[in-house]
């Protein structure tokens, strides 16, 4: 027989969710070619790896990936591959860096360099989404990269700003651009209901664009309305979409309660999602392991403030009367999730910020910055960073309860996604203290919650991980250790695998995950990055 590289004496787990067993696997021209007992001595083979003692599984798919906005400027993907990540789904909560409208130029200019990291610029060269996966394929990516397209950016692109419901014309602009990104291989769409505009689309706007990802039997994905108090009715507006425009199916996107008030209505949220799925509608859900979310520092204000962009915002800020309102709003949390009403300022910790004013707070609560600052009132301290800041930034949310989190990880319909970026050991792409799922989702589930916590058997996590995400995606040939299927493969050792990364110090490689294949090269080898960016740009097929 003859091999490009052979894995001896692993303890094979395939992603089936069926018990593990020792095996030998063959890869040959990046397939699995052979999973058996393979002679050495009889064999020909440029490589062998030795994995005695280690698990052997089909690389993760990261089905929730922010990485889209970092792969341009560093293609290795240190943090995700380093957790044995060898497919990132991206495009999520909205946001995606196509489709462009050359017409409005100077918004997509500050969307981008809102979304830059510091003394970073996208080089942006494309408009419409299929362009977009043309030039990310030229690029070259150490993992494979799967598309969702945005409906922050297609709102963005039709409408800019406006805080109304579309013209026919421009719900006619935003099918057309669903239709390029769908025909270019796009999985679907995604949206994220608390950001701007697409905070301000109602329910039939989106049910009328989803309809459009329907035709080519696409997904919908969502960062939904709310994650606190009105968590089911905004679980039930997802359903209704998948349900009314008869797409693929529905994902809730890192599902969460959030807020001591609504802490354990994750029952009735996996009830729902169980008794949709009963009556054949498909909903899944996905989550991140850790009872803090992230996101940006403007998250905090109302929607409205929003409008018209980022400058129109500092000008209210700057009107007393209006930041007034603001305030009541924000406080009492009228019309939309408020953070600081649901968990308060001690527990809104400041992840990024640029000035020298200001960067020297970051890791600290808005509370904590107020008392330093002798500010009897938090949101006083907020809308000064905000106007110095020019409404950049980021934050951590301390918002969630430990049995939430293990209830969901634990539901039928859960896969598991970072929510993160992919970020390097050092430079501006890791500048601040970015969450620690960017290093440590799945080993943290690996150590944390199987090992540890015993919350659910190996098996079951990796299919969680594999063959489960993949299915979601109609990827046929991934996600599973079976002859023929793509040679992505993690190995790693079960009892040393962990997440090192904390909230004060984010920024570590994960320990125990030895070896990660993909498309049957040698990324990881040792612990180590080898450099080389064999990964693929999947489409819908
Ligand atoms: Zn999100």
């Amino acid at each position: 027989m003859e091999f490009d590289l052979v894995i001896k004496n692993g303890k094979v787990i395939d992603g089936t969710g069926n018990p593990w067993f020792n095996a030998d696997i063959g890869i040959s021209k990046g397939k699995i070619f052979f999973i058996g007992f393979i002679d050495a001595k009889k064999t020909e083979t440029s490589k062998i790896i030795d994995s005695k003692g280690l698990v052997v599984s089909p690389g993760f798919i990261d089905i929730h990936s922010h990485a889209d906005y970092t792969i341009p400027f560093d293609s290795n993907v240190v943090s995700t591959i380093h957790q044995g990540i060898t497919t990132l789904v991206v495009g999520m909560c909205g946001a995606s860096l196509a489709p462009v409208n050359p017409k409005k130029k100077e918004l997509f200019d500050k969307e981008f360099s809102m979304a830059s990291p510091p003394g970073l610029e996208f080089n942006v060269t494309w408009s419409s989404f299929s362009e977009y996966l043309d030039e990310v394929e030229k690029m070259s990516c150490s993992s494979n990269v799967a598309h969702f397209i945005g409906f922050g950016m297609v709102r963005l692109a039709a409408m800019g700003y406006e805080n109304r419901p579309p013209t026919k014309e421009e719900l006619q602009q935003m099918k057309s651009y669903i239709r390029n990104a769908m025909e270019a291989g796009a999985f679907g769409i995604s949206t994220g209901l608390i950001y701007t505009p697409q905070a301000y689309a109602e329910t039939n706007e989106v049910l009328e664009i989803t309809k459009e990802v329907a035709k080519y039997d696409g997904l919908y994905f969502s960062h939904i309305r709310n994650e606190g108090e009105l968590v089911l009715e905004a679980i039930q507006e997802v359903i209704d979409i998948v349900e009314k425009s008869g797409c693929k199916g529905g994902q809730i996107a890192h599902h969460k309660v959030s807020g001591k008030a609504s802490w354990g209505l994750s029952k009735e949220t996996l009830q729902l999602i169980e008794e949709t799925n009963e009556r054949g509608i498909s909903i899944t859900c996905d989550q991140y392991p850790y009872n803090r979310g992230a996101t940006s520092l403007i998250t905090l204000l109302p929607p409205w403030t929003h409008e018209g962009g980022p400058e129109k915002l500092i000008e209210r800020l700057k009107d007393p009367k209006i930041k007034e309102k603001i305030k009541k709003d924000l406080y009492e949390g009228i019309n939309f999730e408020s953070f600081v009403k649901n968990i308060g300022w001690e527990c809104v910790y400041i992840s990024s910020l640029e000035t020298e004013k200001w960067s020297k707070y970051m890791g600290k609560s808005i509370a904590e910055i107020a008392q330093d600052k002798g500010e009897d009132d938090a949101f006083e301290v907020l809308c000064e960073i905000l106007i110095d800041e020019e409404a950049k930034g980021g934050m951590t949310v301390e918002s969630m309860d430990e049995e939430d989190i293990e209830r969901i990880m634990n539901g039928r319909y859960t896969i598991f996604g970072c929510d993160g970026a992919a970020i390097p050991l050092t430079g501006p792409l890791s500048y601040g203290k970015p969450h620690p799922r960017y290093f440590g989702t799945f080993p943290r589930i690996l150590g944390r919650y199987v090992r540890e916590k015993k919350i659910m058997p190996l098996e079951t996590a990796i299919r969680k991980m594999t063959s489960f995400p993949a299915q979601r995606l109609g990827l046929t040939d991934r996600g599973l250790l079976k002859t023929g299927m793509c040679a992505d493969i993690v190995i790693f050792d079960p009892n040393r695998v962990i997440d090192k990364g904390t909230f004060t110090d984010p920024v570590q490689l994960p320990e125990g995950i030895e070896y990660v294949i993909v498309n049957g090269e040698l990324v990881i080898e040792q612990g180590k990055h080898k450099g080389i960016l064999p990964g693929k740009i999947l489409r819908r097929v």
